[in-house]
């Protein structure tokens, strides 16, 4: 039998979800500067909104492959890090 009084996580709002997917998907730490930063790669077909990039101040455009960063280091807590991730192009992250 199924345990019944298991409580679901998942039904509680899509943001969450999307946070959940971020931390569970695969990602890479790297330090710059003397801070950990966690960086995700995201897929063209993941990229379905334009962002504007840190490093060049142009437009991430949707169907570009692109990576997320945010800090590792939890200075904020993991929840206001993830908040305040930003969307780079890979080249501007590598050579920033
Ligand atoms: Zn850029």
């Amino acid at each position: 039998m199924p345990r019944s009084h298991r409580r679901r996580r998942d039904d509680a709002g899509s943001s969450d979800d999307a946070f959940a997917r971020l931390l569970s998907g695969w990602k890479r730490t790297e330090t710059r500067r003397g801070v950990e930063w966690t960086v995700q790669p995201v897929s063209a077909a993941q990229a379905q909104k334009p962002y504007t990039c840190p490093g060049c101040g142009r437009e991430v455009g949707v169907g570009t492959a692109h990576v997320v960063v945010w800090r590792a280091d939890g200075v904020l807590g993991d929840a206001a890090d993830l908040a305040a991730r930003r969307h780079w192009h890979t080249a501007c992250w590598r050579i920033g």
